[in-house]
């Protein structure tokens, strides 16, 4: 997860609101930024989705704000973690990431067998949904930073 920026120094995990078109606001977009530059860039791992996201919220039209970590369930854990990211060193923040991540997967394992005892197909498509970017990022293993 650790990066540097241009200038040299680290650059660390934060959330920020971004806005889009002066009418579109997503809040807690994973960021990596620079204290001493003012430098920051959406999260490697995220970009593709922040982009489909804002494109959604441009298709319906209406000025909104939404939250990021509702949309996204990777973004949602990690946001939970966050005050850990500036303490452990990177490694170790990786592994207990993906940890939670497993620990997130199997509860939504749980909802979904529920849903599925119920019948509830709409159910089932939401909770399959949340639980696409975990898998994702389980599965590929893949740092944070990475493309
Ligand atoms: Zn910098």
């Amino acid at each position: 997860m650790r990066k540097l920026c241009c200038c040299g120094q680290n650059l660390n995990l934060g959330f920020r609101l971004v806005i889009f078109e002066d009418k579109f606001q997503v809040d807690r977009v994973p960021i990596l930024e620079c204290e001493e530059c003012n430098y920051y860039e959406v999260l490697p791992s995220f970009k593709e989705d922040v982009i489909d996201l804002l494109r959604q919220l441009k298709d319906q039209g209406e000025s909104v704000r939404v939250y990021f970590t509702e949309m996204n369930e990777l973004a949602d854990v990690l946001y939970g973690l966050s005050p850990q990211a500036d303490k452990l060193d990177p490694s170790a923040f990786e592994a207990l990431l993906e940890y939670s991540c497993n620990e997130r997967i199997n509860l939504l394992l749980d909802l979904y067998g529920c849903a599925q005892k119920m019948e509830d197909s709409a159910w089932m498509n939401e909770i399959s949904a949340r639980l696409a970017p975990l898998s994702k990022f389980v599965k590929k293993n893949q740092s944070l930073s990475a493309k």
